[in-house]
């Protein structure tokens, strides 16, 4: 074991955290909370960026479809945030940990101020042993949730601007397929997992697809977006299935899980 914890951020999508119908996949949430515990117990210090709250806002509201409007889109994430923070607070809890939750828009990272202001709480958090759990304020924000294709939001860039905020070593960002293919799976059987990326430039993006599943987000670019934006900065990214959350044990394990976007520096 190295002298240096490991920080790692750790993105999980909707696609992870919700069932088929947009309910709350409440295993989901405790094999998370367990495994992320147990990390954390190990000395690693954990930063959970998490999306989802429209989405379960929705089914908890008992709206028969998804709003067109921004204002009930933006009602319904309020809702929902509410109702993740409370299963993680009591997932979390059961094996003793805390939680906090931060809930930022893109332009909290322009104005230096508030950067400063952020990086400080997030240090102060981590050095009480306490776990982040960081998601955009939809409910203030309209940026992620305006357009049809990002209604369930969408955190890729965001987990890279926490991570980058945080110095974390690794962002393992958890998606609804296994990592990185050389075209969309979904569309093509003879795709191939790439598992290591030393470079990401334009011949990568030109890998990637478009947006994937129902209520998945922006599909691989917006986590090529992310990873490029994280590696530059020397975060080692990881993209790799949710489905199974027992892979971040590998991970910390520096085994090879997924697809490793190598850190530039
Ligand atoms: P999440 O909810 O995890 O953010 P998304 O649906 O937004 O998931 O993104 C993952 C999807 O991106 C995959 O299900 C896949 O259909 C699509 N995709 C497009 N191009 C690729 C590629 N080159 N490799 C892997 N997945 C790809």
């Amino acid at each position: 074991m190295g002298l240096r914890k490991n920080r790692i951020v750790v993105k999980v999508g909707t696609s992870t955290l919700t069932n088929e119908i947009g309910n709350s996949n409440l295993r989901k949430f405790e094999d998370l909370a367990l495994i992320l515990s147990d990390i954390h117990n190990m000395g690693n210090e954990v930063v959970l960026v998490s999306s989802g709250a429209i989405a379960v806002g929705i089914q908890k509201m008992h709206l028969k479809e998804k709003p067109a409007e921004l204002r009930m889109k933006q009602a319904a994430a309020a809702v929902g945030q509410c109702e993740n923070m409370f299963l993680y607070d009591k997932f979390f809890g059961y094996y003793n940990k805390i939680v906090a939750q931060i809930l930022l828009n893109a332009d909290d990272m322009v104005v230096e101020e508030k950067k400063e202001n952020l990086a400080n709480t997030m240090e102060a958090l981590l050095e009480q042993g306490i776990i982040p759990i960081v998601n955009e304020n939809d409910s203030v924000s309209y940026n992620e949730i305006e357009s049809e294709e990002k209604i369930f939001g969408d955190n890729d860039m965001l987990s890279a601007v926490v991570a980058i905020l945080c110095k974390a070593d690794k962002l393992v960002i958890l998606s609804d397929i296994d990592g990185f293919y050389d075209k969309d799976p979904r569309l093509s059987k003879s795709a191939k997992l790439i598992s290591r990326v030393e470079k990401i430039d334009d011949s990568t993006y030109a890998l990637a697809g478009g947006a994937g599943s129902r209520r998945g987000t922006g599909g691989m670019k917006t986590k090529l977006q992310a990873a490029d934006l994280a590696t530059a900065q020397g975060i080692d990214v990881i993209v790799t299935n949710g489905k199974n959350p027992k892979v971040l044990y590998d991970i910390i394990n520096g085994e090879k899980v997924g697809t490793l976007f190598v850190a530039q520096k």
